[in-house]
């Protein structure tokens, strides 16, 4: 019990480090780092991590054994975890809930003021927001989800129950283009929304799990929607680059015929050079933009975890949490 225990707290993200793992790799299983966003069936998971298995590695302490642990991603030193006598990634995993309310849920919002912000909408966005009244318990608004510096997890609870409507309305109207994008947009947002409810019920059928896991498919089938806001420094700084390329060609192009174009024509190319360098740049962004981190591949293992361990939220440390936070305010 005291091994299944130590394990159990120990499995939480932040204390990776124990398990001697590189960064961004996956705590449950093998996935490859360049995969950690894509879907994963339930019939097709990873190779477990396998303490036990590290542990002889390690002792054997050869330029093949190391090698091994190496592309496992596996570090060398000792864990306590390579001594408990099971398989570490089989023991019950703590507090999921509260990784997708500060993890996915914060990575949605920034992907929500992504499009908002490209499409003009992020002002309608935050009225709409700040318009939310005091319905069924919800707290008044006096502040746009930008404003507030830091988000909790009981905040973030609160605010799925009114997102997918806020953004809803947010989206309507546009050119035919856009519909399109605000489709899949509401359709990915409600996917997760939906993955999240179902993920909090406090028991379990075959129609419940079966739920989760076709909301997590089809929140996958809709997520390149947002892959734009997933570029990072690198993709926009190469974007910026390639953006001041295509504006020096844009002024030689314009220099060039500027005697002999006439100006319905000058307005044509100003408008063919504005969509062709945005379009490229959209490009740039998307080629070097994934969904490769930790969080969105954590999801996957949810339903095997409901299976062998009942409800999510029977796990939750949202409590002990506030606990730790009203002792602090308490000195
Ligand atoms: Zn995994």
């Amino acid at each position: 019990m005291f091994f299944a225990d130590a394990a159990l707290l120990a499995e939480c993200p932040e204390y990776r480090d124990l398990h001697q793992l590189d960064q961004h790799i996956c705590f449950w299983c093998e996935c490859p780092k360049n995969k950690l966003g894509d879907y994963v069936p339930p019939d097709k998971h990873h190779p477990r991590q396998d303490h036990n298995l590290y542990r002889t590695l390690a002792d054997a302490n050869t330029k093949v054994a190391k090698a091994e642990l190496s592309s496992r991603h596996v570090h060398q030193g000792f864990t306590m975890f390579q001594h408990i006598p099971c398989i570490v990634s089989d023991l019950p995993k703590p507090d999921h809930l509260h990784t997708m309310q500060i993890g996915m849920l914060d990575h949605l919002q920034k992907w929500i003021f992504h499009i908002m912000k490209t499409n003009e909408r992020l002002d309608k966005y935050n009225a709409i927001w700040l318009s939310m009244p005091a319905y069924h318990d919800l707290t008044p608004k006096t502040k746009s989800y930008e404003e507030v510096s830091h988000w909790n997890g009981k905040e973030m609870k609160e605010m799925s129950r009114y997102l997918l409507g806020v953004v809803t309305q947010s989206l309507r109207g546009g050119s035919h283009a856009q519909h399109l994008i605000f489709n899949r947009v509401i359709q990915c947002i409600r996917a997760l929304l939906k993955f999240y409810i179902f993920a909090r019920y406090k028991c379990h059928d075959d129609a419940t799990l079966s739920n989760i896991e076709d909301a997590l498919c089809c929140f996958h089938a809709f997520k390149d929607v947002f892959v734009l806001g997933r570029a990072g420094k690198n993709a926009k700084a190469k974007a910026n680059a390639l953006k001041a390329e295509l504006v020096k060609k844009r002024k030689v192009d314009k220099e060039t015929n500027a005697e002999s174009s006439t100006p319905s024509k000058k307005w044509r190319e100003m408008n063919s050079w504005r969509d062709y360098i945005s379009h490229e740049i959209d490009v740039s962004k998307e080629l070097d933009a994934d969904f490769n981190f930790l969080k969105i591949h954590l999801m996957s293992h949810w339903v095997e975890q409901i299976h062998r361990y009942g409800a999510l939220p029977q796990y939750s440390a949202e409590r002990h949490e506030q606990a730790h936070r009203t002792n602090l305010k308490d000195g």
